[in-house]
């Protein structure tokens, strides 16, 4: 069974006690660095020359410095800096300032996973990663409540990186809504294969092949587009709250019955043949040593598939109908 802890598991002194840096201000880590200043933790920003994230941290009352500046100052560096250019942040600004005793954190295991981070003997390595988007993360921390999390350590140098990972945990809600063990290599690949498989790509592979088949079959785009995209959404809320049996509970009988029927001959056997191959390929590092390449390559692929998908049908239907719904709230 998964281990779980609450406040009273975690000591909030111990993180209290150190220096952190927070490195980058973006969804992640604004929410980190405002919610430790707050819970009384010395923290320090620290922001690429240029960051357009700099006067947002400097006007929430934080002090920002250079990534250097901050890891130098610091026992406790938080990289929270986008997966891709880790590495480079590593090497340019971080390696030389780590002393034997620092800990190095992460929300997720990405670069320690695949091998681009590679921290020397004397820290500890840990992660804590929030379930759940930054800004969530921060607005329920104000409100007294928190996002779980879930905490891992790589490399326990001091014999304490744990309670460590907790203590911060608890500085940014965490504790409050419960933190889950895992292990760095856990927490990479199930992130990997769920936002792939399930969550983003076979959610929008699923709502995009169900539109066309509507659409080629002479229905109207605003139909198709209810039917397999906006819909989507109430379902998922019944899900969330009550799992299958809610849903199910809810919907008609002839839409249970074509649930039964009907799911396992659109996602079969082949499709999890795919999702067993899929995660083989995030296991055995070819995921991520292709995504690094698409990268520093300057995203042709991904910018390709963007604007492909951009001119696609169902997204220009969705824009003018979302238009007229005025309680859908696109912040565009
Ligand atoms: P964002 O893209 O939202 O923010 C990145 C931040 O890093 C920005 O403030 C950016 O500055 C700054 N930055 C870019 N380059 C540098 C640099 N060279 N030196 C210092 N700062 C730099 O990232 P996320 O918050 O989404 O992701 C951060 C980490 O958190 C990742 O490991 C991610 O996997 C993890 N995570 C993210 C979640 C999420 O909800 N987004 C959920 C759980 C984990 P500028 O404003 O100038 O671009
Ligand atoms: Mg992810
Ligand atoms: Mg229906």
């Amino acid at each position: 069974a998964a281990e779980l802890f609450y406040d009273n598991d975690a000591d909030l002194s111990i993180i209290q006690g150190r220096k952190v840096a927070v490195l980058g201000y973006g969804s992640q880590g604004h929410a980190h660095a405002l919610s430790l200043r707050d819970s009384g933790v010395d923290v320090r920003v620290g922001l690429h020359e240029g960051s357009k994230s700099k006067q947002k941290a400097e006007e929430q009352g934080l002090r920002v410095v250079t990534p250097a500046e901050a890891a130098a100052e610091a026992d406790v560096i938080m990289i929270l800096v986008p997966d891709p250019i880790q590495a480079k942040v590593y090497e340019e600004s971080v390696k030389d300032y780590l002393k034997d005793g620092d800990a190095l954190f992460f929300g997720h295991g990405f670069n320690i996973r695949f091998g681009f981070i590679k921290p020397p003997a004397g820290v500890d390595v840990c992660m804590v990663a929030p379930k759940g988007p930054g800004h969530l993360v921060r607005r329920q921390y104000e409100e007294g409540r928190g996002v779980p999390c879930i905490a891992a350590v790589e490399q326990d140098a001091s014999g304490n990186a744990f309670a460590l990972a907790l203590s911060y945990a608890k500085a940014i809600g965490g504790t409050r809504a419960g933190v889950i063990k895992t292990t760095f290599t856990e927490e990479t690949e199930t992130d990997l294969f769920g936002e792939q498989a399930v969550l983003c790509g076979g959610a929008s592979a699923l709502v995009k092949a169900g539109f066309e088949t509507l659409v080629e079959a002479g229905y109207q785009p605003e139909i198709a587009y209810f039917e397999c995209l906006h819909e989507l959404k109430l379902i998922v809320d019944l899900m969330y709250e009550g799992g299958l049996e809610k849903m199910r509970w809810s919907v008609s009988e002839t839409a249970e019955w074509g649930d039964y029927v009907t799911g396992p001959r659109i996602v079969n056997e082949g499709t999890k043949a795919e999702m067993k191959k899929v995660l083989g390929e995030i296991q055995d590092g070819t995921f991520a040593n292709n995504w690094m390449k698409e990268y520093q390559a300057g995203l042709p692929k991904y910018n390709e598939y963007k604007k492909a998908d951009e001119d696609h049908l169902l997204e220009t239907t969705g824009k003018k109908l979302r238009k007229l719904m005025s309680w859908v709230d696109d912040k565009e």
